[in-house]
C-alpha cells in the first residue's frame, strides 16, 4: 500500500532509561522520518541523541512506546533496511576479518562509489587495523549504500574526517541519498553541518518530555 510505505520510519512514544532504577532518558518521544528526508537531530551532549538513534536503528528496544517500519516492527531476520552508521568506526567491524569481506557482506559496491569514497583498492587486502579511524568510516558508509538500505541512522558520522574527505563524504552520502529516496537522521552537535545536510532539523530537547 502506497499510504503505509510513506510512514517511513517512526518513533511513537519511546521512553527508555539504562537500568531498573535509572532516570529515564526519553520519555514519550515521537519522531518520523519519511523517505527521502534528512532530519538532523541536535541537543546538548547527554541528553539522548545516540541512545534514540539506537532504537531507531533497532540496536536498542524501546521500554515504552515502539518503533515501526512502514507501519510494522523492523524485520529481523534478513538485511535490515534501516542501517546505521556509529561515530567510532571500530566499533562496527570485525577485526579477524580484512576489509574486502567486511565492504562486501550485504552486496558488493562498485568502482565509482568506491573512488567517489576515495577508497584506494589496495586497502581492500588489509585488516581493518591497518587503515585510519576516517578510512575504515569511508569504507563503512560505502558498506550501507546498498539498494536495499532505506533509512539510515548516522551519528556524528564525520567527526574523525578531516574537513575536505567530510565534504567528500557527505556529497556522496547525499547523492546516494537522492538517488535511492533514503530516509536519514542525522545526529550531530554541529548545527553548521545539519543546516548544510538536512532537509529539517529537530531538537530533542523540544520533543523529550523527560
Ligand atoms: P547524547 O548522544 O545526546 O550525547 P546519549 O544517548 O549518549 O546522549 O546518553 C544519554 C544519557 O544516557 C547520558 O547520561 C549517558 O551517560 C547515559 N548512557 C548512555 N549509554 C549508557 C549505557 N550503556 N549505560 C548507562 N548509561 C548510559
Amino acid at each position: 500500500m502506497q499510504g503505509d510505505r510513506e510512514k517511513g520510519l517512526e518513533a511513537r512514544d519511546v521512553g527508555f532509561r539504562y537500568g531498573k532504577n535509572g532516570s529515564w532518558i526519553l520519555k514519550g518521544v515521537n519522531l518520523t522520518v519519511r523517505p527521502g528526508e534528512r532530519v538532523g537531530l541536535t541537543g546538548p551532549s547527554g541528553c539522548g541523541k545516540s541512545t534514540l538513534a539506537k532504537i531507531l536503528a533497532g540496536y536498542e528496544s524501546p521500554l515504552e512506546g515502539e518503533v515501526l517500519y512502514d507501519g510494522s516492527p523492523l524485520p529481523e531476520k534478513g538485511y535490515c533496511p534501516v542501517q546505521m552508521i556509529y561515530q567510532n568506526p571500530e566499533q562496527a567491524v570485525n577485526p579477524r576479518w580484512k576489509m574486502e569481506g567486511i565492504l562486501c557482506e550485504g552486496w558488493t559496491p562498485d568502482a565509482e562509489l568506491l573512488r567517489d569514497m576515495g577508497i584506494e583498492r589496495e586497502w581492500l587486502k588489509r585488516w581493518p587495523a591497518e587503515l585510519s579511524g576516517g578510512e575504515l568510516q569511508r569504507f563503512l558508509i560505502a558498506r550501507v549504500l546498498g539498494p536495499e538500505t532505506k533509512f539510515l541512522i548516522c551519528d556524528e558520522i564525520s567527526t574523525m574526517l578531516d574537513v575536505i574527505t567530510q565534504a567528500q563524504v557527505w556529497e556522496t552520502l547525499l547523492r546516494a541519498a537522492d538517488r535511492q529516496r533514503l530516509g536519514m537522521l542525522v545526529v550531530t552537535h554541529s548545527t553548521a553541518l545539519a543546516k548544510r545536510v538536512c532537509t529539517r532539523i529537530v531538537s530533542l530537547q523540544e520533543i523529550n518530555q523527560s
